[in-house]
């Protein structure tokens, strides 16, 4: 009897000494992870804690010291609230608004399990099944900017001009504007991308927005409603309220503080009532030195970025705490980085364009972090945040380059040019790259 109980014994011991291993493993790993790739100033420790019985989220630094937390995960749920998070996201956030995952009911329709290793761990290896093509996968494309004219790419402030100067090498005067050049990209990467057997979704039409309408006819049928609601949110003063509904207010203006925000909200609602396998969202950039832009500039890099590194006033909502802690539990920022490592290598090699470094420009070093992965940085954009897919933020070359400007000038129909062209084929050899190298 006594060797029976003592072998009891070691048994009970050895399962409660390995689970409590377990369990300090992943405390371990998600408070890496949350100081390695989301919390920029090492400011937020206010705002979660991670400790034996799970994770907590707190909307302030009081509720933290009352220990009150607005939502709590505990480690044996964590698995569970994984998958809502990746096919309900709704109903998860729903649950989060509640304070906590609840057990789903009996006759609840069970939903795809994720891997025992997926459940526990934060995965740092992609595996993804070898593919001969891209059959059966789901691709969403953002192509950033709306203008397919000057007069809409001046109103987003996303137009270069610069008149011909022989002295400073631009023979020819050049007008561009960014919408134009992420939505041929976008057109060219769709056709290659479906030729491979992928389905493909844009976010936009042409010359308008994610609502389907030029900034004009959303300006005539839908800034009243917008106003009023940011109103009511108290998103806007009174005074705000007044200017923006009245004659004299600047489109600039109502683009700017109204349009441009609504408009990605629209973008990552399309994108994720899709569902893709991966998202990518297309830019070009400029050089943040170049006054102005009304010159061009020697320098010329690529970047890409993905989720994370959240400032001390960038958790202010639930919506922006339950998109932290979504980061923080899935592995859709890993897949990002994965993702983005891949196109940075394709980028780089295609469009003969070096990679950023973290010194290349002032808000890579202070608006972002560093992933370990050259060209790839953690950056808190509202499509970072609010995509819940693997992604990648894309931004390729500067526009304002003295080189660059000449060839992205050619041709007006976009598709045709052979430096768009070039961006595009860049880009689905990164695809490619990540389901093939990634076994
Ligand atoms: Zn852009």
């Amino acid at each position: 009897m006594k060797l029976k109980a003592c072998i009891v014994f070691l048994f009970i011991s050895t399962f409660v000494f390995s689970q409590e291993r377990i369990t300090q493993d992943m405390m371990r790993r998600y408070a890496e992870k949350a100081q390695k790739y989301l919390d920029k100033e090492k400011a937020l420790s206010a705002y979660y804690s991670i400790d034996t019985s799970g994770i907590k989220i707190f909307s302030s630094l009081e509720s933290k010291l009352k220990n009150k937390p607005e939502f709590f995960i505990g480690w044996a749920q964590l698995g569970d609230y994984k998958n809502k998070l990746r096919y309900e996201p709704e109903a998860a956030f729903k649950m989060y608004k509640l304070g906590k995952y609840q057990l789903p009911e009996e006759d609840h329709l069970p939903m795809p399990k994720l891997k025992l290793s997926q459940q526990n761990e934060i995965v740092d290896y992609i595996t993804v099944p070898q593919r001969k093509d891209l059959r059966g996968l789901k691709i969403a494309i953002d192509p950033g900017h709306i203008a397919s004219d000057f007069e809409t790419g001046d109103l987003e402030k996303k137009h270069l001009k610069f008149k011909q100067d022989v002295v400073r090498g631009i023979p020819d005067s050049i007008e561009i504007a960014e919408g134009m050049l992420t939505y041929a990209t976008a057109v060219l990467l769709k056709q290659k991308l479906e030729a491979e057997g992928a389905q493909v979704m844009l976010t936009r039409p042409s010359g308008t927005s994610a609502f389907g309408k030029t900034y004009k006819e959303w300006k005539k049928d839908d800034l009243k409603k917008a106003v009023d609601s940011l109103f009511k949110m108290g998103e806007l003063k009174p005074s705000q309220k007044n200017y923006f509904l009245s004659a004299k207010a600047d489109d600039r203006d109502i683009f700017r503080v109204i349009f441009r925000d609504l408009d990605l909200a629209k973008r990552a609602e399309l994108v994720n009532a899709y569902q893709p396998d991966l998202t990518i969202i297309i830019h070009f950039n400029v050089d943040e030195t170049n006054t102005n832009w009304e010159h061009p500039t020697k320098r010329d890099f690529n970047m890409t970025f993905v989720g994370g590194a959240f400032m001390k006033n960038d958790l202010s909502s639930p919506e922006k705490r339950f998109e932290f802690l979504r980061l923080m539990i899935t592995d859709d920022l890993e897949r990002s980085i994965a993702l983005s490592s891949c196109m940075i290598g394709s980028f780089e090699k295609i469009l003969e364009v070096p990679t950023a470094g973290d010194l290349d420009a002032k808000y890579l070093s202070e608006g972002c972090l560093g992933t370990g992965k050259k060209g790839v940085y953690c950056r808190n954009l509202q499509l970072t945040r609010y995509v819940h897919t693997p992604l990648v933020y894309g931004e390729t070359l500067y526009q304002d380059n003295i080189k660059e400007s000449q060839l992205l000038n050619k041709e007006s129909d976009k598709t045709k040019n052979i430096r768009v062209q070039q961006v595009a084929e860049a880009y689905f050899l990164g695809v490619l790259n990540y389901f093939t190298i990634q076994q």
